[in-house]
Formats: C-alpha cells, sequence, structure tokens
C-alpha cells in the first residue's frame, strides 16, 4: 500500500525535527539500513519479499545520508512493486524537471519526510528567504543546504528561487509557487552578481555573499527587469558549483507582470 511521509510521521506522533530518525522510521517501514561502500550509486534499495535492505554510501556527509535513506524510502514506500533501486549522487537531491520521474517523486517524498510541511513552514515563514536562514534550519532538520534551500523556497510563502550554476552552466532552479513560470533565470551567470564572483575567485566550499538588493536583470531573464531589485545571496557548495537564492522582497515585479 502507498503511504505518504506525512501518515508515517503522524503514525510515530512526530512532533519536532529532532524526532525524525531515519533508521527507525526504515524499520517501522519494514526496511533495514546499512552503511558500506559503493561503488556505482549513491544509495540503493533491495526488496526481499515484505521486507527490504537499503544500503548507503558509508563515505557520504551524514546530512546527504538521510537523505538518501529517505530517498530510497520514497522508492519503497511509492513504488514497492519494483525489485531494486540504484540511485546515483546525480539522481539524488538534484532537482529533474520531469514531473512523474521516478527520482523525483522519490526526492519529494525524502523533503516530505526529513522536513515535514506541519513542521518547516512555520519556521520558514518566521523568517528572511536567504542562504542564511536556509543554514539555520539545515542544522535543526540535518539536512543539506541544498535540499533545505529547495524546501525553504517551496514552504516559505514569499516569492523567491532557487539556483545551482557552474562555471559552464545553469544546473538548475526552482521557482516557488508564487512565482511566474515566464520568470526564467539567466542561462549564464552575469558578471555583476556575487555567484559570478565567488566562481571567478575560486572561493571554497562554504564561502557565502551577504544578502544584497541587485537588479533583477542580473538573473530574471525579462526585457524589464532592470526596473526591479531582486535579493541576491549565494554560497559555493562545491568547487566550481554556486547555490543562490533569490527573493522579492519588494513584489513589484510579479504585481507588474500579473496585471
Ligand atoms: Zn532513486
Amino acid at each position: 500500500m502507498r503511504r505518504s511521509a506525512a501518515s508515517i510521521l503522524d503514525e510515530l506522533g512526530i512532533t519536532d525535527p529532532a524526532e525524525i530518525d531515519v533508521e527507525a522510521i526504515a524499520y517501522y517501514c519494514n526496511a533495514i539500513v546499512k552503511y558500506a561502500q559503493l561503488e556505482a550509486c549513491e544509495a540503493r534499495i533491495v526488496a526481499l519479499g515484505d521486507e527490504a535492505i537499503i544500503t548507503v554510501n558509508e563515505r557520504s556527509r551524514p546530512e546527504r545520508q538521510r537523505f538518501s535513506v529517505g530517498h530510497e524510502l520514497g522508492h519503497w514506500v511509492g513504488d514497492r512493486r519494483t525489485g531494486g533501486f540504484f540511485c546515483s549522487v546525480d539522481a539524488i537531491e538534484t532537482p529533474r524537471d520531469a514531473y512523474f520521474d521516478p527520482e523525483q517523486r522519490a526526492n519529494d517524498f525524502a523533503g516530505d519526510l526529513l522536513m515535514p510541511r506541519y513542521l518547516f513552514e512555520p519556521r520558514a515563514k518566521a523568517g528572511a528567504i536567504n542562504v542564511d536562514a536556509a543554514d539555520h534550519l539545515a542544522v535543526e532538520f540535518n539536512c543539506s543546504l541544498t535540499a533545505t534551500s529547495i524546501r525553504l523556497v517551496q514552504l516559505g510563502g514569499r516569492p523567491a528561487m532557487v539556483t545551482c550554476y557552474d562555471r559552464s552552466r545553469r544546473r538548475w532552479f526552482r521557482r516557488s509557487p508564487g512565482v511566474p513560470e515566464a520568470f526564467w533565470p539567466v542561462r549564464d551567470l552575469q558578471k555583476d552578481s556575487e555567484a559570478f564572483d565567488l566562481l571567478k575567485v575560486r572561493a571554497r566550499p562554504g564561502t557565502r555573499s551577504r544578502p544584497s538588493l541587485t537588479p533583477a536583470d542580473l538573473w530574471i531573464d525579462r526585457r524589464d527587469a532592470g526596473d526591479y531589485g531582486i535579493i541576491e545571496q549565494s554560497i559555493v557548495v562545491e568547487d566550481g558549483v554556486v547555490l543562490t537564492i533569490l527573493w522579492w522582497k519588494d513584489e513589484r515585479q510579479i504585481v507588474d507582470y500579473e496585471e
């Protein structure tokens, strides 16, 4: 039977982020979690009748391991008729555009399990929509900054976008529900953006800019974007890869578009 992450958390009576123990939750769902050296994938799940074994890369950081367990549980609870999944680093956590992609569904399940709406949303709405706020929530929920940033943009209740670029291209992005689908982030980083500077000076992972008001045309690919402002905060998440949260604190660009 297919179950949602919310229903499992409800059955377990979880009321605080610190209580979200992924190994215990996996056990509750008849899955055992093991840690091992994996060569070809980041995590996998193998079903044996009504039970499953989840194996996670023992060399990964704890917050990524947690997300991997959540991801594999998503396959197990959502797609359990099939025999097994072998999931790459890229499949886990990286947003995908195909709505029916089983990897995206597994990631959505992991987000719902590790950062459930009823615990995450009140905290997200109480703070700013930027990297600093995402970082605080990432610590509280014991998740990676990338996964938490996506959740903050989804549930923060204000118009925002999270983007990820490397030196040559835009890797992915996500809009909050309030941002029109006609708003696309630029294909290539613009020279005056903080994100561009961080990559240019080859800043180390963890280095971040301060939240700052910048002209929206540095980020949003629309002819009149230069008339508006947007708050940018960027952070290097791995060598040569920068994550940026954009926040329309002043919503004029969106209001004007909708009129
Ligand atoms: Zn997967």
